[in-house]
């Protein structure tokens, strides 16, 4: 069935809500005019240690955090559609989008039996369907780590350090892939991220995040 003809006939039974502010909202928006006006789109420059770029849809503030914090605990369907399609948006035109296979960030099997699904897989499914790339869940998290925000910059290097694996190589050798995640603070997860995928056999790796945290202001709970 038609993805968007699919949302029209679940808004008649589930309305599409905004994911900021919950507010009932046609099935093909993203946010309602309000929030969308509020939210301030990612424009800076960010480096990302063995990345060949970085893409991020919007600054993280506390106009935007109400998505991430839902998507994250699950409370709203329409946070993947939202924050995923803001991605879409920011990476359609950039050399990322011309990525071959898209990885998720992994969650450690004890997050996701927690959770239930992993949201950076959620908005890694929207943007591949937006930009027409498959999705791959290439890489696994087998080590369990301490959570990042608790760390230093250094420290957050050192407690990822060999925790992941790329469980199927085949699919990213010699490719372009585009990682992506929900929220980038410091970048250390996905430089680990892109030193494992580049010992892996892959040729570029691009970085986005739905939301880029500025590095001066109180670390939140979303940090990674
Ligand atoms: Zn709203």
């Amino acid at each position: 069935m038609d993805f968007l003809l699919k949302r029209r006939l679940l808004h008649l039974l589930y309305p599409t809500r905004c994911p900021v502010c919950g507010q009932v909202i046609l099935p093909k928006e993203h946010f309602c005019k309000d929030c969308r006006g509020k939210l301030r789109p990612f424009t800076g420059k960010f480096t990302i240690e063995g990345a060949d770029g970085f893409i991020g849809a919007f600054e993280y503030d506390e106009e935007i955090s109400p998505a991430v914090f839902l998507l994250k605990k699950g409370v709203c369907g329409n946070g993947a559609y939202a924050l995923g399609g803001a991605l879409a948006e920011a990476l359609r035109g950039t050399p990322a989008a011309q990525s071959q296979v898209i990885v998720p960030t992994p969650l450690h099997k004890e997050d996701l039996r927690e959770r239930g699904y992993n949201q950076s897989l959620l908005i890694a499914k929207e943007v591949g369907r937006i930009l027409g790339i498959p999705v791959c869940q290439a890489v696994t998290k087998p080590t369990e780590t301490l959570p990042q925000k608790t760390l230093s910059k250094n420290e957050r290097q050192v407690n990822l350090c060999g925790a992941f694996t790329v469980s199927c190589p085949e699919a990213i050798a010699g490719k372009q892939v585009l990682l992506v995640d929900d929220v980038c603070t410091t970048g250390s997860t996905l430089a680990e991220l892109c030193q494992v995928l580049k010992s892996a056999g892959a040729k570029v790796v691009f970085c986005g995040a739905c939301c880029k945290t500025p590095l001066i202001e109180k670390r939140g709970e979303n940090d990674d």
